[in-house]
């Protein structure tokens, strides 16, 4: 069971499957495991996981099918088990009875995880911009996710724990569309990587699939761009925070039910968020998505404190921020907002290019759009 959208041939779609599964199984019992000081089983396990589903990526004219594939990983890793020490064999049962169970219900329901998470994704993105902002409807139906596998090693530019590269490709059509691209590494399919696609998604779907203007081709902003790099992943972790916790206009994250993996994302989501911001010598970029996002975060302190914007700071800030996103300003020009609220709040002397207009948007008096060319032509 292949998505449409997908580049991934039966073969390869068994190991993710394998790996998303196994993984699954493993993760809500790693601490137990470790806690009876069994970090030795938790490496075996992992191990075994691994090989068994690398076997199935060295074999791409398999006869069997994906029931069969799964159904024989559990008896294989229930063998793995069995070779343990009964201490070990006690910790490890209740991870294949798990996976067991996981198995059942994949082949009772069958599903394409990574097409369920993008859907997660973009259905959270689309939420939240219909509740704050005006997009066509017509730009989330016809975005569409495309997968596509590499046999080596690859990782996120910024980040090469998390083995996975995720961009967004605008269509050249009348009407916005796009394709949101995410090319998997079997191979490396672990627990970081698993635990950090909710939120490297939503990277995608809210900071550049719905990116204004849309009534001309669209141009992809510059990798060192603050406003949809730094600030728009500022607000993809907002909304990923809300999401997760299940509070604000979306109640949906396609994210595993298991309170485990809760933690494991949120983690994950830290130190993706933490990573894209870390200064380093040979990424010069880091700073400039270091700078928006620092500066969509003053932003959203401040609402907090002017007692026009303190009952609603959130709401302000998703409003202005997804507005200017969506809206026909181009990249050039989103930019020059973030830099001049980053001067106006690095400036005492210049708080009023921003706190001035500000009064008068949250009073109603001015248009958000207004708003905006204020502090752009400052
Ligand atoms: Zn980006």
């Amino acid at each position: 069971m292949t998505s449409p959208a997908s580049d991934i041939p039966p073969h390869v779609h068994y190991a993710i499957i394998g790996r998303f599964l196994g993984f699954q199984a493993l993760a809500p019992h790693l601490p137990t495991i470790a806690l009876n000081g069994s970090r030795d089983t938790v490496a075996r396990l992992t191990q075994r996981l691994c090989w068994l589903t690398n076997e199935i990526l060295d074999d791409p004219d398999t006869t069997r099918t994906l029931g069969e594939f799964l159904r024989s990983l559990v008896s294989r890793l229930d063998d793995e088990v069995h070779g343990l020490n009964d201490e070990a064999q006690s910790v490890a049962q209740p991870v294949i009875e798990e996976l067991i169970r996981l198995v059942a219900e994949f082949e009772a329901a069958p599903y394409d995880p990574l097409k369920k998470l993008t859907d997660a994704a973009a259905k959270a993105a689309a939420e939240y911009y219909k509740t704050f902002a005006a997009v066509p409807d017509e730009l989330w139906q016809s975005t569409l996710p495309r997968f596509s596998w590499v046999n080596g090693l690859i990782g996120l530019s910024f980040v090469s724990a998390i083995h996975v590269q995720l961009w967004t490709e605008f269509g050249n059509y009348d009407y916005p569309t796009a394709r949101v691209m995410v090319k998997i590494a079997p191979r490396e399919l672990d627990l970081d990587t698993i635990a950090a696609l909710p939120r490297s998604l939503l990277h995608e779907y809210v900071a550049h699939v719905p990116q204004g203007p849309h009534s001309e081709r669209r141009l992809h902003p510059d990798t060192n761009d603050i406003f949809a790099e730094g600030w728009m992943d500022y607000i993809a972790h907002l909304i990923f925070k809300e999401a997760i916790k299940r509070q604000g206009p979306s109640l949906e994250i396609g994210v595993s039910p298991h309170l485990t993996w809760i933690d494991l994302h949120e983690q994950a989501a830290e130190r993706f968020f933490n990573a894209r911001r870390a200064f380093s010598d040979s990424d010069r970029t880091a700073a400039a998505r270091y700078l928006g996002a620092a500066t969509a975060r003053q932003l959203h302190v401040l609402l907090g404190r002017l007692t026009a914007t303190a009952g609603n700071p959130d709401e302000c800030l998703y409003r202005l921020s997804l507005d200017l996103n969506v809206s026909r300003l181009g990249n050039a020009a989103r930019e020059r907002f973030a830099a001049n609220v980053h001067l106006s709040m690095k400036r005492a002397s210049r708080s009023d290019v921003v706190i001035a207009p500000l009064r008068e948007w949250a009073a109603g008096n001015i248009s958000s759009e207004k708003f905006f060319e204020r502090v752009i032509s400052y």
